[in-house]
């Protein structure tokens, strides 16, 4: 071989060797910025449970990326009715309910609120933002608060079934002694969705608080029964939750002719219900926390609370 051939055979060589790790040097960079950041990236939690044995997720702080979700469901123009209910003494409430919503829940989606009271003058007058609305609906005042948290199943089939089909897509029903801290958003969505208790959430089954007596139809026996849920959050699609409503309803008019209420009100009837009809999705207790001030190690980010209030003060009976 010539020298000059020698030299274009090296320098041939060297070319290749430069051209592979560059192309190798690009395609790590490629992978890592794409995987990194838009699949894999650190999302997940090992320190919880983030799915339930029939593989529903169970969102948390960390499992998911919000622009990714929130860019799925901009497409989608879905609209969110919210209701809450504020009768008695707890009309004092809706003003913390309302401006927290508008600062944190579903902020740039369209969501409509449906709030039933006995006094629609004492509703606060509350800036909504663009696509948010909010219809006041009066309601006969009662003398029991768990009459008035019962009856809001009742309350809650009429309206999806009367009023919501071509208004909602998805519908959230909460309690209005709360107050939003954090992110509430698309991430929540689902066809039922049901939320943790925040004082069961790490409990082992025995403890939860269903309805023992087998004489209400809220009965859930021992052994039996996958989460605690609180009945101050849930939802889903309007379809499901005119189901939820409508069964919750029933069974509680039931044990009313069996003179029985169970333990818990309409929360032991949504507990059963969820056994047999299992959530699609479920929410952290990071989506209904106990108290502002409480923190815990599992619930990185309190996005909705219980606020604290004096029960013998607001209630209208003990
Ligand atoms: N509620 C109401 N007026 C009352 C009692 C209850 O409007 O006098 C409604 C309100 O929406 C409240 C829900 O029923 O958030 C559930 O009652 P409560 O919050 O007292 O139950 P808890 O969360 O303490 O179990
Ligand atoms: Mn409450």
């Amino acid at each position: 071989m010539t020298m000059r051939l020698r030299h274009i055979f090296h320098f041939f060589l060297l070319g290749m060797f430069v051209g592979l790790s560059l192309s190798g040097l690009i395609y790590w960079v490629i992978t890592s910025i794409w995987f990194g950041n838009h699949l894999t990236g650190n999302l997940g939690r090992t320190d919880v449970a983030s799915v339930t044995p029939w593989l529903a997720p169970i969102v948390w702080e960390g499992t998911f990326d919000s622009t990714v979700i929130d860019s799925i469901y901009k497409q989608q123009n879905i609209t969110v009715a919210t209701t809450v209910f504020a009768l008695g003494k707890y009309t004092r409430f809706l003003r913390d309910f309302l401006e927290s919503a508008e600062e944190h829940y579903f902020v740039g989606f369209r969501v409509h609120y449906y709030l039933f009271t006995d006094q629609p003058d004492e509703v606060p007058n509350v800036k909504l933002g663009q696509e948010r609305y909010l219809t006041v609906k009066k309601l006969p005042s009662m003398n029991r608060w768990q009459d008035i948290s019962m009856s809001r199943m009742e309350i809650l089939e009429k309206l999806i079934k009367n009023e919501l089909a071509s208004e909602a897509d998805y519908i959230f029903c909460l309690d209005v002694d709360t107050k939003f801290i954090g992110r509430w958003s698309v991430e929540s969505l689902g066809r039922l969705v049901g939320v943790i208790h925040p004082w069961f959430f790490n409990a082992p089954r025995f403890i939860f608080t269903y309805e023992r007596r087998p004489e209400s139809q809220a009965y859930i026996p021992a052994g039996e029964g996958d989460y605690y849920f609180t009945g101050a959050a849930f939802g889903g699609s309007l379809k499901d939750v005119h189901h939820l409503t409508k069964t919750c309803q029933e069974q509680m008019n039931i044990d009313i002719a069996n003179s029985i209420e169970a333990i818990w009100h309409e929360e032991s009837h949504l507990n059963k219900y969820f056994l047999y009809n299992k959530p699609s999705k479920l929410l952290s207790p990071e989506y209904l926390w106990r108290d502002i001030s409480m923190s815990s190690g599992y619930v990185k980010i309190i996005r909705f609370s219980h606020v604290a209030k004096n029960n013998a003060e607001v209630r209208p009976n003990l």
